[in-house]
């Protein structure tokens, strides 16, 4: 079989892990597969070059920064395969330009367009395990880019779909899909499977276990993904198709994000195209607006209207609006940061009804004011202060019955 593993950060945070990585490698070259290994920066490592960035520069620019962050993968991937040759088998390191990971131009967050993957067929087939810095590709104009955080596991579905590879594995620190983040419930449950398309929710709501973009790749072109741990030998979670099982099952997991910001602006005029304006400026900007809400105005003249960016973006978001807010003579601009949202997903809610009131009397009884909502078919998510979101996430999964085994 041909196989794409993927390590992240805390399965090769220091020299013991990026041993015991390389041991499960050679185990399965050893079994007779063909691998292709693509390796996370070390844990923390990403942070603390984006910090170092800060120190030098309040504003420093994206492309730069991309060359930065790359070299926490080119690291990590060195020394792996330094490892993997100690113990007698032969592997070599990629770049994800060696690897023929072609991007967009879009830094910091870059999509891959194509992968060159002749050099990657040649390492394999000169007998050599291929194992590729995650997280990174460059442009036709040959600029280094980065693929957004966690982008390394998208290079793996990338890598997996380009090569059609047998299975993608994702090796991480907890050993599957829960049904929510395990590290605040400890009650959480594992998943044996969860879809393609709840998993996309999932992540996309905040469960980080999984990179959005790359279950997206993953459902669109159907890589078999399977999350499991890099400390243990347990099954893991098997990322797929929708089947019967799951539609049975109303909510099944429980996520949240703390990385988002909400953006007020004020006193703007009641009339069309206001807010076609605003939002344009900010997807000029390649900014990705999540929630929105249009407050009706009561006299008819001026309405509020609020929104919800990554915070990451929060403050070009927020001088975008400013002078928009100008611009259009609203009364004004306002951030707040501090909120957090916490999200209900499952393939159920299609068929299921008074799933969302559940949700908010549940939030009620723990006096948790709600100051967003947005719904869609399978999921249902509530703006709330950041304080209250460990307590959000442990009632709603009781309230639902999570951890009890379906
Ligand atoms: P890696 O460094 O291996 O890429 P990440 O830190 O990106 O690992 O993702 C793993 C973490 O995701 C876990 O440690 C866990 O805290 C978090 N997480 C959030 N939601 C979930 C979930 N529903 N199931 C499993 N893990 C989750
Ligand atoms: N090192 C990158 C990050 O921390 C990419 C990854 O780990 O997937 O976001
Ligand atoms: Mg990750």
């Amino acid at each position: 079989m041909l196989i794409v593993q993927k390590y992240g950060g805390t399965s090769v945070a220091n020299v013991e892990r990026i041993k015991a990585v390389a041991k499960r490698v050679v185990r399965a070259a050893k079994e007779g597969h063909r691998l292709v290994v693509v390796i996370s920066a070390m844990a923390g490592e990403t942070d603390k070059l984006i910090n170092l960035a800060h120190q030098v520069s309040p504003n420093p620019g994206e492309r730069e920064l991309d060359m930065l962050l790359s070299s926490g993968e080119r690291i990590t991937s060195a020394l792996t395969v330094m490892a993997i040759e100690d113990l007698g088998y032969r592997a070599r390191s990629l770049t994800g330009r060696q690897a023929g990971i072609i991007t967009d131009a879009v830094h910091t967050k870059a999509s891959i367009e194509m992968i060159r993957s002749d050099r990657m067929r040649k390492v394999l087939d000169d007998g050599y395990i291929a194992v590729v810095a995650g997280f990174q590709g460059i442009t036709e104009d040959e600029d280094v880019t980065t693929l957004g955080r966690g982008g390394s596991d998208l290079s793996a579905v990338a890598i997996a779909s380009a090569l059609n590879a047998n299975l993608c594995e994702i090796y991480t620190d907890v050993d599957g899909v829960y049904t929510t983040d395990p590290n605040i419930v400890p009650e959480a449950r594992k998943l044996d499977k969860v879809s393609y398309e709840e998993m996309m929710e999932l992540a996309s709501l905040g469960a980080k276990v999984l990179q959005t973009r790359s279950v997206e790749f993953a459902m669109k072109y159907g890589v078999p993904v399977v999350v499991r741990s890099s400390f243990n030998e347990n099954p893991g979670t098997l990322v797929t198709k929708e089947d019967e099982d799951m539609e049975k099952v109303t909510v099944s997991g429980v996520a949240y994000d703390k990385n988002q910001a909400k953006i007020t602006i004020m006193g703007v005029p009641d009339r069309p195209g206001i807010a076609a304006k605003l939002f344009k400026g900010i997807a000029d900007a390649n900014i990705v607006v999540d929630m929105i809400v249009q407050n009706v105005s009561s006299d008819g003249k001026a309405t509020d209207i609020s929104f919800t960016v990554p915070r990451t973006d929060s403050k070009k978001a927020l001088k975008l609006t400013e002078e928009i807010s100008k611009e259009l003579n609203a009364r004004g601009v306002n951030l707040k940061e501090d909120i957090a949202k916490v999200s209900i997903i499952g393939v159920g809610m299609r068929t299921h009804s008074g799933v969302a009131a559940k949700m908010f009397e549940t939030l009620a009884k723990d006096s948790i004011n709600i100051m967003m909502i947005s719904t869609s078919e399978i999921k249902v998510s509530c703006v709330i202060e950041a304080k209250y979101t460990e307590l959000a996430v442990r009632v709603l999964h009781d309230a639902f019955g999570l951890a009890e085994s379906k």
